[in-house]
């Protein structure tokens, strides 16, 4: 696992493509900078690390595409010191980006050698995020209630366990749909518990799967 100039210069590179692409918040641009994206995804795709698409990282799943991991932390408007609860730790490459931002990220993940794959990788980068293996429909009650919840796979609809788990105040980004679609949602949980609305346009994740966890 190194870290070279020649990666460091096609991360460069990639910052200036999301830039284009309307990516304004710096502080998620500098973290994007900070986290070596060749480390989270399998040695025949290194190649096409820095290039702003998703790729295979094993068991039917994908790393998300720079974009998408760029828009998601943009909406859910995060500070150091942040409780952080995500759904489909994937690769891990989120959660790291989460992590460099200051946050103390949870991240939930069915898949058992996704998950564990993530604990290698995270714990070898010396990562203070806590990784879990079980069903993201239920969250983390026990670690709960958190100030940000974000969801990376695409959900039929918004679970009611992860609004509980969400303080007042808080924000949860879901993308919604059943199909092979979806509409980034942001929902703004107020003080009284009544839940804001607003969406963010279409984007593509694999599947958020229940009752299905998988070995
Ligand atoms: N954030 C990841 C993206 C991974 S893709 C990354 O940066 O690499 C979405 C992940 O959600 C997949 O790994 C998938 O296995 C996981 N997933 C799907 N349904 C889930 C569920 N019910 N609970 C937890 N994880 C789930």
């Amino acid at each position: 696992m190194i870290d070279t100039f020649k990666h460091q210069g096609l991360r460069r590179n990639l910052i200036a493509t999301l830039k284009t692409k309307g990516i304004e918040n710096q502080a998620v641009l500098d973290a994007i900078m900070k986290v070596p994206r060749h480390f989270f995804m399998d040695s025949a795709f290194l190649n096409f690390a820095y290039e702003d698409k998703a790729f295979p990282i094993g068991a039917d799943q994908t790393i998300s595409q720079p974009y998408t991991v760029a828009f998601q932390t943009d909406l859910l408007d995060v500070r150091a010191g942040m409780k952080i609860l995500e759904i489909g730790t994937g690769s891990g490459y989120q959660t790291a980006v989460l992590t460099n931002l200051g946050c103390k990220v949870f991240s939930v993940e069915r898949q058992k050698t996704l998950h564990k794959k993530a604990v290698q990788m995270l714990s070898k980068l010396n990562s203070t995020a806590k990784l879990f293996y079980g069903d993201g429909y239920k969250g983390l009650p026990s670690f709960a209630p958190f100030d940000r919840v974000l969801i990376t796979c695409g959900a039929p609809y918004i679970p009611e366990d992860l609004i509980d788990q969400l303080k007042p105040g808080g924000i949860l980004v879901i993308p919604i749909g059943d199909g092979d679609d979806q509409i980034m949602t942001r929902i703004v949980k107020k003080a009284d518990g009544g839940l804001e609305k607003t969406t963010h346009g279409v984007f593509r994740f694999v599947p958020m799967l229940q009752n299905r966890q998988t070995s």
